[in-house]
């Protein structure tokens, strides 16, 4: 029996090369979410014939309302609808969402027992203590898509436990690497865009030349694997075929390789523990003929080490960082700030951030609101 799949952001790169693999492997699909697109949403439903779909913005909502009314499909709204979508028929749900929206949506599909496919990678940089805690409570499966999580998940698949001694995190340095801060004054938002490795949505192809995405994820990786950030090394490794790796107790390495394509930890999340055909290109290295490591530029992407103090800090100084490099990035995609006023933000909302050890759910939205005021009054 195939399993069935419920996607939270769908019309997203993400989501996209998920249905791909739907489509190839024969999933059931059994509800969609987008944000605002429902263009490819309609078309995504009438290919699928899911049982629900969720529209973010309520407006658009009610015109897919329209377009579907000759199917079955049941079109939800807002948050709630998302929400909804999220607790549904279905046994993965793989969230895709981008942003700090798809924590709530994360949350409710662990309290209806799904296992989680995790694209989303602001769900456990803003909510990860909740997550994990509700997760263990409902014997739930976090299963990591973000590339590098997933290369080392996989590293660590037959490790006993407590073996694992050190994370390495690659980078590929983005678009900017080797940049002064000098060179970076100016650059525009296209030359930020065009990432050398990755096609991937407009937020993390910025997050990736700020390397606020790396930050990200060293978060992320606390909070998946349990190694606090002075265990996790951040290398920059140019090619982007080594994903990650480990280094476990006897001082052995093991890392994932591959070609830079999401497609394959997208399909080992969902066929997880078990491993099926790879339809799309694999790697060769004698293509590839060299791997080359060194250390990321933290002076000039400031972004990195401002995360690692977040995380260091606890409680919600990483919601502030977050929240205020969402933000950022928006007024930079809209060309009213440059690009090195990113981190000035993410640092800014870091000073700034009234911090807390035990928080809830509330706490986190109210210093999320709050980073992104104190961008937004910059
Ligand atoms: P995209 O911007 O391409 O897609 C985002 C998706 O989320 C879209 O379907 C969008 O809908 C939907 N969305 C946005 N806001 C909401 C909302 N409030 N409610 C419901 N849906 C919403 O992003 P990516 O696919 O690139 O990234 C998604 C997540 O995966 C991010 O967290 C990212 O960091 C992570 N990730 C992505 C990788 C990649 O290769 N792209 C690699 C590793 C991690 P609409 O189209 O209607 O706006
Ligand atoms: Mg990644």
């Amino acid at each position: 029996m195939m399993k069935s799949l419920i996607i939270l952001g769908s019309t997203g790169s993400i989501g996209t090369q998920a249905l791909e693999i739907c489509r190839r492997d024969g999933y059931k699909v059994t509800a969609l979410a987008a944000g605002s697109n429902i263009d490819l949403l309609e078309k995504q439903a009438r290919e699928f014939a899911p049982l629900a779909v969720a529209v973010f913005d309520e407006q658009k909502a009610k015109e897919l309302k329209i377009k579907l009314s000759d199917t079955d499909i049941k079109v939800l709204s807002g948050v709630d609808g998302v929400c909804e979508i999220a607790q549904g028929k279905g046994e993965i749900v793989l969230n895709a969402i981008v942003g700090i929206a798809g924590l709530r949506p994360t949350l409710k599909a662990i309290e209806a027992g799904k296992t989680i496919a995790l694209a989303n990678k602001e769900t456990l940089v803003t909510g990860g203590e909740l997550v994990n805690r509700a997760a263990k409570e409902k014997g739930v499966k976090i299963l990591p898509v973000d590339s590098e999580h997933s290369a080392i998940f996989q590293s660590l698949q037959g490790a006993p436990e407590g073996s694992l001694k050190k994370i390495l995190l690659t980078a590929s340095g983005g678009p900017f690497f080797n940049k002064t801060r000098k060179d970076l004054e100016n650059v525009t938002v296209a030359e930020a865009l065009n990432h050398p490795n990755w096609s991937m949505g407009a937020k993390i192809t910025i997050d990736s030349a700020t390397l606020m995405n790396k930050g990200l994820e060293v978060i992320e990786a606390v909070h998946l694997f349990g190694l606090p950030a002075s265990q996790i090394e951040v290398l920059v490794h140019r090619q982007s075929i080594i994903h990650s790796g480990v280094e476990l107790s006897d001082g052995a390495v093991i890392a994932q390789l591959g070609t830079p394509d999401m497609k394959l930890p997208i399909q080992y999340a969902l066929t997880y523990p078990e491993r099926s055909e790879f339809a799309f290109e694999k790697l060769d290295l004698f293509k590839v003929g060299t791997l080359t490591f060194e250390k990321p530029d933290t002076d000039t992407f400031r972004c990195l080490p401002l995360c690692v103090k977040a995380i260091n800090e606890g409680g919600l100084a990483p919601t502030a960082v977050n929240g205020a490099n969402e933000e950022a990035v928006r007024l930079f995609l809209e060309g009213k700030i440059k690009f090195l006023q990113i981190a000035e933000c993410v640092e800014k909302a870091l000073c700034q951030v009234n911090n807390k050890k035990e928080f809830t759910l509330e706490d986190i939205f109210e210093a999320d609101r709050l980073a992104r005021e104190c961008v937004i009054g910059n």
